[in-house]
């Protein structure tokens, strides 16, 4: 607890309160319970919690980290955790839980970016995924532990769910370490090919890498340029994907390190960059223009990439500080700033921080550019899914399927094959049965029972809420409608 305290400088004194009875009250319910490891449960806990204030999450997000496992894993029941800690704090505590009861498997694997947004949906509240990144980052630094069989699929699902997550959110750091510690696990042999290369080639390119900091340093310095400058390896799994993506040996990746300079102003950035045009030869068609055309997910910066006089290759990326915070914090950087601006983090009236957690989405949303498809995808489906206006339902095979807010299981079916929604006559929602007008929810699995006789009425109207399911009920009574000149 006193490493977390000191890590938690930036909360004030009632939230300091609410983290540590948390804390309390988490080492209580725990307080017989180990980690595969031996260590005691608690240890996995402060961790979690340590790894948020990283991102300088709110006291919320704190103390649900530190109740996170309650739930599942001890006799303390939902009803008395709200008495305790209130209903925000619970809601966090319940999403995670929710999320752990979504086993990963290969046919998840097939549509990972359904999953994500459907489980999005599931937790309506960011925080909860930042949460369960965070439990995923500690569980991962500790896999070690696990039987062999387990460690696969935990890593399978860290690099194919939680790893783009953290992308998406922005969350770079979280992001390579998680992609890197399941590269380990699920490909060792290339893992440890490519680090053995790394190691020996890597003192050779620090040293070509100074030279071309140093040199740098000095024009900056002449310019009168605030600035810091530093070097950064590429993490081996982005290492391993370049070589698979272009086809070459280690031998010919060039850039395996990237250095960042950091100023005060976006003026500055563009000036420093013409002072590396002027004084290195920039690879060709090399550079890309962030700040005029950010990710989907807001990173900004200027990258280019040049060749030193030695030779050597070196990506160059150039931000300012905010831009850096952005990078290292993603999305939780701007909802923390958010929050500090509206000076909601002194106490924050229930409603205040009811809205706010739509709100910040929604800034964090605007002015998105179009230059990562699948990112704005996925940014839209965001949008979206917190306006709360689509649900996911899944097929018995576990397929995904997308439909509006208060859509029944004729819509389900119609979102399957228009031939099925026509012979709709049933389904079974989890297990039970129900009529076609049944409504769903999200995270229902439907299966439809369908007879050769069954034919669209003009009543499926009532309750058809999907244009898909609408038009073709409409297609079907028109086209079937009794002749008035007969
Ligand atoms: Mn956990």
């Amino acid at each position: 607890m006193e490493k977390l305290k000191q890590s938690l400088t930036y909360l004030n004194e009632n939230d300091m309160k609410l983290v540590k009875k948390a804390f309390e009250y988490a080492s209580y319910a725990h307080s017989y319970q180990t980690r595969v490891s031996g260590a005691p449960y608690m240890e996995h806990l402060l961790c979690v919690a340590q790894n948020l204030t990283e991102l300088r999450m709110d006291s919320a997000t704190i103390a649900a980290a530190l109740l996170h496992d309650v739930l599942e894993d001890t006799l303390v029941v939902e009803k008395e955790l709200i008495d305790e800690f209130g209903i925000e704090i619970v809601s966090l505590v319940t999403g995670v839980t929710k999320l752990n009861k979504y086993q990963f498997d290969d046919a998840i694997a097939a549509q990972a970016n359904n999953w994500r947004k459907m489980l999005l949906a599931v937790v309506k509240d960011i925080r909860v995924i930042i949460i369960k990144l965070a439990d995923r980052l500690h569980n991962m630094r500790t896999l070690k532990f696990m039987p062999p069989d387990k460690q696969k699929i935990i890593a399978n699902e860290s690099l194919t769910l939680y790893a783009p997550f953290a992308h998406r959110l922005g969350i770079y750091n979280w992001k390579d370490e998680l992609e890197d510690l399941a590269f380990e696990i699920l490909n060792p042999e290339q893992y440890h090919h490519i680090k053995a290369q790394w190691d020996k080639r890597s003192e050779i390119n620090m040293k070509n890498l100074t030279e071309v900091a140093e040199q740098l340093k000095v024009k900056l310095q002449a310019a009168k340029i605030s600035f810091r400058i530093f070097a950064r390896p590429k993490t081996l799994y982005g290492i391993y994907k370049k070589m698979e993506r272009q086809n070459k040996p280690f031998s010919a990746i060039e850039d395996l390190f990237g250095m960042r300079v950091i100023t005060d102003t976006v003026e500055h950035c563009y000036e420093i960059l013409s002072l590396i045009n002027s004084n290195f030869k920039p690879l060709e068609g090399s550079f890309t223009d962030y700040i005029n055309q950010p990710k989907a997910n807001m990173y900004q910066s200027l990258h280019i990439t040049v060749v030193s006089d030695k030779n050597s290759i070196v990506e160059i990326q150039i931000r300012t500080e905010e831009m850096h915070r952005r990078a290292e914090f993603g999305v939780a950087a701007h909802w923390r700033y958010k929050r500090v601006a509206d000076g909601d983090i002194e106490k924050g009236s229930k409603k205040a921080s009811e809205e706010d957690k739509l709100d910040w989405l929604k800034q964090f949303l605007q002015g998105q550019h179009e230059n990562d498809n699948d990112s704005l995808e996925f940014l839209d489906s965001l949008k979206s899914e917190c306006n709360f206006e689509q649900i996911f339902v899944f097929t018995p095979i576990k397929q995904v399927i997308k439909l509006p807010l208060g859509a029944t299981a004729l819509d389900f079916a119609y979102a399957i094959h228009s031939d099925i929604g026509d012979a709709c006559m049933g389904a079974k929602v989890n297990g039970k049965m129900a009529t076609i007008s049944a409504k769903l929810k999200t995270g229902d699995v439907c299966e439809i029972i369908t007879r050769k006789n069954i034919k669209p009425t003009a009543n499926w109207l009532d309750f058809a809420v999907s244009h898909a399911a609408r038009s073709r009920i409409r297609k079907f009574l028109r086209e079937n409608a009794p002749s008035l000149r007969a």
